[in-house]
């Protein structure tokens, strides 16, 4: 599908946000590298300390080159504004925690990502909040999972493992009637191949060391929602926690953000080309993949995805682990690692995370690999799987 709405990317990636004549009309923007701003008067000081968040007092509040950074999201994602955070699970920790207190209750998917499970399952219990975990793919389990003290609907659609969706649509309008505020993670579309503000949910929240900076060399990570909202997050989490991301690693993603429909249009192409190959190979079992015609939710991907990117996962035809281990390591192109989002291809392994000491082991199984295509030529990535594909 098409976004509903257009905006004009262009536009935003390019100029949004940088006032030149400011800084002797150089076209990259500068690297304000200072901890605080001088007042030239009393006036001017307070003005300063009655919006912060709009003038330059300290840069845990606001720094110019961070405020670029801050208008191209928010832009982005059509919201009304951003905050930008030194990484992505800060982000996600400010937003629950900013809908959160003593008492309430929340309803997350199954299986989001881990640090995300980790706030819900051990951190928030001990300021007794609550969650369940419900099968996101059904808007009937989300609606038998709310309770009276229910106030955050969370969701990650697609997640990164298992590219489960949900209905955003459905869930925006589900969450409304119950007076329940939706907040979800974005990272796996970035705002170029969804944007869910369009679709009623409130809060975005994103791990911008994907795609968004999408070279490796940085984390961060940003919320983006309406005035009131993001009003609230500056006033209480963003400045009392400080998780904010240095002026140096915002210019590294105001560079990024240059490239981001291009990086996503070549690592979508490459994907598709690979899933297509890889769908129709004997030692394949199943893809993982929104856009594979053969995703049980293909349909509401199309819906409300305007593209799929690099990641996906396969299961192959092998339950050996010394096997899956051969394949791995015969892989040339694919770097061993977390993460995704960069230039590099890379792959995540279940059977690395099998036989960890002290650990249990992976609910996959060992032919399970998580796979993220970078922008290398997509013949020479499907010669390299081909090749490896000899041990299974
Ligand atoms: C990586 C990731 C995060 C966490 O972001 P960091 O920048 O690593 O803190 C959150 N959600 C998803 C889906 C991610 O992939």
């Amino acid at each position: 599908m098409e976004n509903k709405v257009k905006i004009d990317i262009d536009f935003i990636l390019n100029h949004l946000g940088e006032e030149r004549e400011n800084y002797y009309n150089a076209v990259a923007p500068p690297i304000i590298q200072s901890s605080n701003f001088s007042l030239k008067d009393i006036p001017t000081m307070r003005k300063a300390f009655s919006n912060e968040m709009k003038t330059h007092l300290y840069s845990r509040g606001n720094n110019p080159t961070v405020e670029i950074l801050r208008k191209k999201i928010a832009a982005l994602e059509n919201a009304d504004d951003a905050l930008i955070f030194g990484s992505g699970i800060a982000a996600v920790a400010a937003a629950m925690m900013s809908q959160l207190k003593s008492g309430d209750h929340v309803i997350c998917v199954e299986s989001p990502y881990s640090w995300a499970y980790f706030l819900l399952t051990k951190y928030f219990p001990k300021f007794n909040i609550s969650a369940t975990f419900v099968d996101g793919k059904s808007l009937v389990a989300i609606e038998n999972a709310i309770q009276p003290n229910t106030k955050l609907l969370y969701l990650e659609s697609p997640n990164t493992l298992v590219l489960d969706l949900q209905d955003l649509e459905g869930c925006a309008k589900l969450a409304k009637k119950y007076n329940i505020v939706t907040a979800i993670d974005n990272s796996y579309c970035s705002p170029i191949y969804q944007r869910p503000i369009e679709m009623g949910i409130d809060i975005v929240i994103h791990s911008v060391t994907k795609y968004l900076n999408g070279h490796s060399d940085v984390m961060a990570g940003a919320i983006c929602s309406s005035q009131e909202i993001i009003n609230s997050i500056f006033e209480n989490e963003f400045m009392a926690f400080g998780g904010i991301i240095s002026p140096h690693d915002a210019a590294l993603v105001i560079r990024g953000l240059r490239t981001l429909p291009i990086r996503l249009e070549r690592s979508s192409s490459s994907t598709e080309k690979i899933v297509n190959w890889l769908s129709n190979h004997p030692k394949v079992r199943k893809i993982y993949y929104p856009f594979s015609n053969t995703h049980p939710q293909y349909q509401l991907a199309k819906k409300q995805m305007s593209g799929s990117g690099g990641l996906f996962s396969v299961e192959f035809d092998c339950d050996d682990i010394l096997k899956m281990e051969q394949f791995v390591h015969a892989l040339k192109y694919f770097l061993i690692a977390v993460s995704w989002g960069g230039h590099e291809s890379l792959m995540m392994p279940t059977c690395g995370f099998y036989n960890i000491p002290g650990k249990e082991n992976s609910h996959l199984p060992v032919s399970f690999i998580r796979f993220y295509i970078g922008l290398e030529d997509p013949n020479i990535l499907i010669q390299d799987i081909e090749q490896a594909l000899s041990f299974i």
